[in-house]
């Protein structure tokens, strides 16, 4: 028996078996009916960067930050690497400037003053920033995201901006403990991302579930899910 702490090989090995059995959760949940593949972001918010280089090795691509300043020190460590970077955490108006630098996508969006703030400083030879609406869809005190009655007015905003490209929408539900409540939220979701697409054909993207629920919230439309411990294991604490 072999009572030595994981190598790092060990640890890799882990992480990608954990990779491929996401994967193919996701496969599996995906209705018969779906004509594209539910896309995998591994949030890695308070993970190391060679967690994140571990996990890159094992194919992944896309990566969640919460924290602005969390995500830039990673991204310098990760620059040698071809991976795309999506803020998923609450995004202050005074942090718009290095999150449009430094982000492929922003699904944080909720109110029109960072719709701005965004696309001015968008670097013009980058493509435009593609943005979700964050939705606060089930009427949460403590979340952020917009009411879904200011979606449309959002929408337009973004659309008008070139430096912004508008996705769809993103939602945190509310952890009800019975499936059935959050069923609810996520049928909710899927209805105003099918208005939206009625005057913004282009959208693509409705990022909803993680963990606990990727395979609810994929049945019920979702196109991208953002999943942490599933992949990585329990998080370590965030740094004060
Ligand atoms: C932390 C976080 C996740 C991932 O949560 P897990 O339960 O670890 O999969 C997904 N989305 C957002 C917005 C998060 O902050």
């Amino acid at each position: 028996m072999n009572l030595a702490p994981e190598s790092p090989s060990a640890q890799s090995e882990a992480l990608c078996r954990r990779h491929r059995a996401v994967q193919s959760k996701i496969e599996n949940a995906l209705p018969a009916s779906a004509r594209t593949s539910a896309t995998l972001l591994a949030v890695s918010k308070t993970q190391d960067a060679s967690r994140i280089r571990a996990l890159a090795a094992c194919g992944q691509r896309g990566f969640g930050e919460n924290y602005v300043q969390e995500a830039l020190a990673k991204q310098d460590l990760l620059s040698d690497l071809a991976l795309e970077w999506h803020l998923i955490g609450p995004l202050q108006s005074n942090k718009a400037k290095p999150a449009a630098e430094r982000f492929d996508w922003i699904q944080s969006v909720d109110r029109e003053k960072l719709v701005h703030a965004l696309a001015r400083h968008r670097p013009a030879e980058r493509p435009p920033l593609n943005v979700l609406i964050q939705v606060n869809i089930d009427d949460e005190d403590s979340k952020s995201g917009c009411a879904p009655d200011a979606i449309a007015g959002l929408a337009d905003a973004i659309a008008s901006e070139e430096r912004l490209r508008l996705r769809g929408l993103m939602a945190i539900p509310a952890p009800h403990p019975d499936p059935l409540d959050r069923s609810r939220a996520f049928e909710a979701m899927r209805r105003l991302q099918a208005e939206l697409a009625i005057r913004h054909p282009g959208v693509d993207t409705l990022s909803m579930g993680m963990s606990g629920d990727f395979e609810l919230a994929i049945a019920h439309g979702a196109t991208l899910v953002r999943v942490g411990t599933a992949l990585f294991g329990p998080r370590p604490p965030a740094k004060a």
